[in-house]
């Protein structure tokens, strides 16, 4: 390359100062990488429509996407959780490989997402005790679910920029395989923050109006604590029974996303669906498939949707440790799902999942009047 044009790797800089004397630089210490990354991933800033304006003190603060008091404490032993998550932040240590570790409650699914006041006045309805799984609960437990994943996103994006620089000393095949790949990586997160963008901004705007009878939900309670909690929003693509609901990498399209919350309430496991858009669309789709299993299936196939899409989950430390090393490999094999063309997510992903969580019955159900009628693959 001629010394002033853009540089091959993308990233905006002349070639003389990025990539030409790359193989002669001296490696980066892995260590201070990770660290590096880790520090940009607490990044924060109030999310909140509002904020700015005098009632938002614009300083965020740290606080639990999942209830701290009822839902984590519910899994937790000597104030410890498992966390999938957790095992990517040390995958140099262990070699490449994911290895879910313990993560203490203080830290455990937080973000620093919204400013002390608009976090307490927004989500101290869904911190109580008890509370109903309503529409406006409903509405909350989404919004919390698509904030952390925007900001969690954002940050994940800034983060390429320090990534940039592991290829330095290496010989030019591995650099452009490192670049490439980050390449690749930067572009779905920059299409699913534009995503996000849309329906945070959908959300916003219910926030505002406080009217929140649009957003469809589908709530189920099981009869005990299950093992596991998890807070996220996701878009679907492959429905429960096999079928292919939307491709991400090729619509041009907003793409539906379906917000996942479960927690604990009473020593009771809840799990809420909340989705925009319904008339049949992919969200809904998705949702009616959950419906329509079995019910003694439901809290298998709950763990198994957390794990699928949701990094943003927790599992109770003595469960984890008690199912095996054979279970724990399909988990880990799972979370992988989707993130890498190695790991590709097929339509089969909900078929013939390992049978880890039998036969916890559900014992109340909210359904939305829709899936009464609706039939789901009908063409
Ligand atoms: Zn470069
Ligand atoms: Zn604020």
């Amino acid at each position: 390359m001629a010394r002033n044009e853009r540089c091959w790797c993308g990233s905006g800089k002349k070639w003389k100062v990025c990539h030409r004397d790359r193989h002669k630089q001296p490696e980066p210490p892995i260590g201070k990488i990770t660290h590096e990354m880790f520090v940009g991933q607490q990044r924060g800033l109030c999310l909140h429509p509002e904020a700015g304006a005098t009632t938002c003190t614009n300083r965020p603060i740290k606080a639990h996407t999942i209830q701290r008091r009822g839902g984590l404490e519910a899994i937790a032993e000597g104030g410890h959780v498992i966390s999938g998550k957790r095992g990517y932040e040390k995958i140099f240590k262990n070699e490449g490989r994911v290895v879910p570790d313990r993560i203490g409650l203080a830290n455990a699914s937080t973000f620093m997402g919204f400013c002390g006041l608009h976090d307490n006045s927004l989500f101290e309805p869904i911190e109580q005790h008890h509370f109903e799984l309503d529409d406006s609960a409903a509405f909350l437990l989404g919004y919390r679910a698509i904030a952390y994943e925007y900001l969690t996103k954002k940050n994940a994006l800034e983060n390429v920029e320090i990534q940039r620089s592991l290829d330095k000393g290496k010989d030019f095949q591995t650099q452009v395989y490192i670049q490439e790949h980050l390449h690749l990586y930067r572009t779905g997160l920059i299409r699913g923050m534009q995503d996000l963008e849309y329906w945070k901004a959908e959300y916003d705007r219910r926030l505002i109006s406080g009217d929140y009878s649009d957003i469809q939900h589908y709530a189920l309670k099981f009869d005990g604590a299950l093992p596991f909690v998890c807070c996220g929003g996701f878009q679907p693509e492959v429905s429960f029974d096999g079928r292919q609901l939307q491709i991400l990498t090729r619509s041009t399209e907003e793409l539906e996303p379906v917000c996942v919350n479960v927690s604990v309430m009473n020593q009771q496991t809840f799990l809420v669906f909340a989705w925009l858009g319904g008339g049949g669309g992919p969200a809904e789709d998705f949702v009616h498939s959950f419906y329509s299993l079995h019910d003694d299936a439901k809290a298998n196939m709950g763990l198994h949707l957390a794990v699928e899409h949701i990094e943003n989950t927790y599992f109770r430390p003595s469960w984890w440790e008690s199912i095996g090393a054979s279970h724990q490999r399909h988990l880990v094999e799972r979370m992988r799902s989707g993130i890498s063309p190695e790991h590709e997510r097929t339509s089969e992903a909900f078929i013939g999942v390992d049978s880890i969580l039998s036969g916890v019955p559900v014992i109340t159900e909210v359904v939305p009047g829709d899936f009464k009628q609706h039939v789901a693959g009908d063409v």
